[in-house]
């Protein structure tokens, strides 16, 4: 809204709602209301100690001020830090304004997508709390006219295809209420891995959110999502197959982040992030995995 991307003609200030709870749910896993900030949820006990890899997804966003202000809900509609959506200067641009072209195919791409991009729209999602997210499986709680709804958060975020501007499948006249959480066990080994041009407030180039359940020397399951690299947060079920039952190894980490890249696709300036990515898999794995 300050670079006039966004013009509404009219605000709700929806931060007196009672929506900022951090809670236990009958089934064992968690709710996060959408109002939580960023930092209250990276912080709290119960985040910490069953979902780590949240917590260390939200502490590499952003920085310290805008996390203790930021609200999870905020986090997840997040808008594209493409440079041509973000400068009003820009005509073309099919996110913003929809039909006038895509600068950033021809243009500098280097934060761009390789995965899941379209003709029309080559943006990338630049949120880490939503890869974590992804990779546990979430639940986003919505209500509006119609009643509630749950929307996985695989499906929350949308590829661009023919509609860019279309972000996520929350409706107009919903509300986001909570995140939830299902009982898990990714809370032993797991990283988080953003890989970003300087340490702190900056997007990354790519991510990873990485999480064993071993068995001694025997992956039971497996969670792999990356960040950076698609218009949404980029999970592999089939990578994550691939490691069930295997040794954690490092090839056999390799093979899954080649599982993973295998229909990339670079631009001009953004190509490096497919051997990146492929690397941050194979590190964040074996970060995970407890041999690094
Ligand atoms: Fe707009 Fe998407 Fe192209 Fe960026 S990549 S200029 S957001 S259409």
């Amino acid at each position: 809204m300050k670079d006039n991307v966004e013009q509404p003609s009219r605000l709700v200030d929806i931060n007196r709602l009672q929506l900022a709870k951090i809670e236990t749910l009958p089934d064992g896993g968690v709710r996060i209301g959408a109002l939580a900030r960023n930092s209250d949820t990276a912080n709290d006990p119960l985040i910490r100690e069953r979902y780590p890899l949240l917590a260390q997804a939200l502490l590499s966003g952003a920085s310290p001020q805008l996390r203790n202000l930021a609200t999870d809900g905020g986090n997840l509609m997040q808008r594209t830090r493409c440079y041509y959506f973000m400068d009003t200067t820009f005509p073309a641009c099919n996110k913003r304004n929809p039909g006038s072209g895509c600068a950033a195919i021809e243009g500098f791409n280097r934060i761009h997508a390789i995965l899941g991009a379209s003709e029309q729209c080559i943006a990338t999602h630049p949120s880490d709390m939503c890869v974590a997210l992804a990779a546990l499986d979430a639940k986003v709680q919505v209500k509006g006219p119609k009643g509630a709804r749950t929307i996985p958060m695989l499906e929350f975020h949308r590829l661009p295809g023919t509609t860019p501007q279309l972000d996520t499948n929350l409706r107009a006249d919903e509300l986001i209420t909570s995140i939830d959480l299902p009982p898990s066990p990714f809370n032993k080994d797991f990283h988080y891995l953003k890989v970003r041009d300087r340490n702190s407030y900056a997007f990354a180039l790519v991510s990873v959110a990485a999480a064993l359940d071993l068995n001694g020397q025997t992956i039971r399951g497996a969670r792999i999502a990356l960040g950076g690299v698609a218009h949404k947060p980029w999970r592999s079920l089939e990578a994550e197959q691939l490691l069930n039952g295997a040794s954690p190894s490092e090839q056999k980490f390799a093979e899954a982040a080649d599982v993973i890249l295998r229909d990339a696709h670079g631009y001009k300036y953004n190509a490096f992030k497919i051997p990146l990515a492929k690397q941050a898999v194979v590190r964040a794995l074996t970060v995970a995995g407890g041999a690094a």
